[in-house]
């Protein structure tokens, strides 16, 4: 915050919440901020309709006097307020006004004799037209109309509309500089934009009776005024993620050049070789490792395209550079999974692995962050919890994050303050980054793309089945399994009540183990299970033993038995698009044909119908997210809606992909030929959230 507090218009200090504390819930904390708080809408106040003009269904200004005023106590207690003025052509017009709740001040300002001027939507009353909760103030002897539009903002409790328009107003003439334009003249011509104090002035006080078209432009926010605005936002987002990744040029990351040995016998041990794919993004990877700057790599391949080995070669690479390793998944079973692979794989070599995660009983955990901070153990698997908890690693020198979508951006950034500034970061993520954001919140990775599946898959079909089908799934899937395959049976996802999901897992478990009887042994896997019992069953079901497995949606992400090949997915109608990928990847591993059946109940609502649609006609994850992009909106897939970062404010990821590319061309020619107006431009928009941007 700026030196001097924002507007204090003698606010009254109600239960403690000061002005400044009100701005605040609304993300203002300078004066700065409230010229960039814009208006939701506006209200024409310009005009004056005559009392006896004022019809019914319009919201109109009118004025007049009061002619009697008083409480009534049916059905509720009300104030009610008559008003009266001449009528054209002789005697009286009349409105009713009509107040649910109100304080002892507007009824003493509503006595009679007093001329109000008053705004709102005319009903039909009892008694005649009238507006309830009608917008007043006592008329001064000639007072004028306003000549412009009044604003009306978004606001938050205990704030009312008039205070937030009068310091605004305030902050806007109070200082020239606040409106001035940080970017050059030349810069702006040059793209055709308003300039910021025109854009500003223009939406906080348009003009009246605006041309239909103009007026459409400023609702739909395609106005030129709002075009500036989110340029200005688009523009200072580009130079925060520049400002990022300059900063993070200058850090000093370990160089680590690794000397080969542990990653010729990790190959030799993994008993396949690498794809194309696998090759190219591996030369990238151990290119970045080697230099002194820190990665931000983000690994993307689809579901199946073998990232894991890619990672534990970064990961040896470094450990052969006398450094230590985090690698992070974001579930327990996925971290367990990994740990037991990379265990498998390193078995034998100089690599002590520590298994971490926040279900470990107090003694293990104990010792594991123990090995670590002595640096005897170089590689730690496990959960976020690794690092929520503070765990030390003191020659920390590459952190990976599987399924980094998981995440969302707001961890991505705590992951940043972590102290792991200096550490290369590999990311892993099977869901494609949208276009638009790999060009705004993401646009400080670098991207690696494994576009290659490893070979002798066979894809995936894919069956949308009515849930009155049950019973014939039920055979179906039994007969396979008994010609050895193996199947996942996932729960429906019912997000109210985890005791609810759980209770259904059960039962489901226990109706397939009574089908199956005799014949074919069913396991549970679900959220609420130790630790311990997971793996159990998870081994159990990778030896084939269990040959059905009945799940919840712990097995969403990552989990690897190349031997299944069934995946039936109960309520597939309630699971999200990338979902849905996610879980049928986890079959179609082996050479078996695979089969994902889809059992869903009628009636379906549209956008149900729109994600089986797109789940049954493509195997394609970028199709896919481009489609869950289109159905759900990017704020979902940055994970932000949970976390409440503030997104983008007026602009917008899917209907401004022009202005984003323009932005991103600015933000290089502004810095490369004004960097101060580019400092200000950031000042203005990042001011107080600076720690956005810090690495
Ligand atoms: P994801 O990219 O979804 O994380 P994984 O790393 O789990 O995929 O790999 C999927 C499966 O493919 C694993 O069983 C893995 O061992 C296997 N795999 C990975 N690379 C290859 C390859 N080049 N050839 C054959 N199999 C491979
Ligand atoms: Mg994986």
């Amino acid at each position: 915050m700026a030196s001097k507090a924002p507007a204090r218009d003698g606010a009254p200090r109600k239960g403690g919440d000061t002005l400044a504390d009100k701005l605040a819930r609304l993300g203002i904390a300078r004066d700065e901020d409230l010229v960039l708080h814009l208006p939701l809408r506006y209200e024409d106040h310009t005009r004056l309709t005559p009392l006896a003009g004022a019809k019914v269904g319009e919201t109109v200004q009118t004025e007049g006097t009061v002619a009697d005023v008083d409480i009534a106590y049916r059905p509720r207690r009300q104030l009610v307020c008559r008003i009266e003025d001449d009528a054209p052509g002789g005697g009286r017009a009349g409105l009713t006004l009509r107040f649910f709740s109100f304080d002892p001040n507007q009824q003493k300002a509503l006595s009679p004799g007093a001329r109000v001027r008053v705004y709102g939507e005319v009903r039909d009353g009892y008694f005649g037209p009238e507006i309830v909760h009608p917008q007043f103030h006592v008329v001064r002897a000639g007072e004028p109309l306003p000549d412009r539009l009044t604003p009306v903002y978004p606001t938050t409790a205990g704030l009312s509309q008039e205070t937030l328009r009068k310091a605004t107003a305030r902050a806007i003439t109070a200082d020239i500089a606040r409106t001035s334009d940080t970017l050059p003249e030349e810069f702006v011509r040059r793209r055709s934009l308003w300039k910021f104090g025109d854009a500003v002035a223009f939406l906080h006080a348009p003009p009246p009776r605006l041309a239909a078209l103009t007026q459409r432009a400023l609702d739909a926010r395609t106005h030129p005024a709002w075009t500036r605005l989110k340029f200005d936002e688009l523009l200072a987002q580009q130079l925060s993620l520049k400002a990022h990744r300059a900063a993070r040029a200058k850090r000093n990351a370990p160089v680590l050049t690794g000397n080969g040995t542990l990653q010729k016998q990790l190959l030799d041990r993994v008993r396949f070789t690498l794809t194309r794919a696998q090759q190219k993004v591996w030369r990238e990877i151990a290119h970045d490792l080697k230099r002194s700057i820190p990665m931000q790599r983000l690994l993307q391949g689809d579901v199946g395209s073998g990232k894991t080995v890619v990672a534990a070669l970064a990961a040896v690479q470094a450990i052969e550079s006398g450094r230590q390793v985090a690698f992070m998944a974001p579930t327990e079973i996925l971290a367990e999974q990994h740990y037991r692979k990379l265990a498998a794989w390193l078995d034998g070599l100089p690599v002590e692995i520590a298994w971490l995660s926040g279900s470990l009983p107090a003694k293990e955990r104990k010792r594991a962050r123990e090995r670590l901070a002595s640096g005897d153990a170089q590689f730690a698997v496990g959960t976020h919890a690794l690092f929520q908890e503070g765990v030390e690693m003191p020659r920390l020198g590459l952190v990976v994050v599987d399924e980094q979508h998981r995440f969302g951006v707001a961890q991505r950034l705590a992951l940043r303050g972590k102290g792991l500034a200096e550490a290369h970061q590999l990311m892993m993520s099977a869901t494609p980054i949208p276009r638009t954001l790999a060009m705004t919140f993401y646009a400080d990775l670098d991207v690696s793309v494994l576009d290659e599946l490893p070979p002798g898959r066979t894809p995936v079909v894919t069956r949308l089945v009515s849930e009155k089908r049950r019973g014939e799934i039920v055979e179906h899937v039994g007969r396979r399994c008994e010609a050895g395959g193996q199947a996942y049976w996932v729960c429906p996802l019912i997000e109210e009540s985890e005791k609810l999901e759980l209770q259904t897992a059960v039962a489901l478990h226990a109706e397939l183990a009574a089908a199956y009887e005799g014949r074919l042994a069913v396991g549970l896997l679900h959220g609420r299970m130790k630790p311990a019992e997971k793996a159990a069953v998870m081994e159990a079901f990778v030896r084939g033993e269990v040959r059905v497995l009945v799940a919840t949606t712990v097995i969403e992400v990552g989990v690897d038995v190349p031997n299944a090949s069934v995946m039936v997915i109960e309520h597939a109608e309630r699971f999200g698009l990338a979902q849905l990928h996610q879980l049928r990847g986890r079959v179609g591993r082996g050479a078996a044909e695979s089969q994902c059946i889809l059992l869903f109940e009628e009636p379906l609502s549209d956008t149900a119908k729109q994600r089986l649609k797109v789940i049954y006609e493509t195997n394609d994850g970028f199709e896919i997210a481009r489609q869950d992009l289109a159905i759900r909106g990017p704020g979902e897939f940055l994970g932000a809606r949970q976390s409440g970062m503030p997104l983008l404010r007026f602009a917008d990821l899917e209907r401004d992909v022009a202005l984003i590319e323009q932005a991103r061309d600015a933000a290089d020619d502004l810095l490369a030929k004004h960097p101060d107006a580019a400092r200000a431009h950031l000042d203005r928009w990042i001011g107080a959230k600076q720690e956005f941007i810090k690495a």
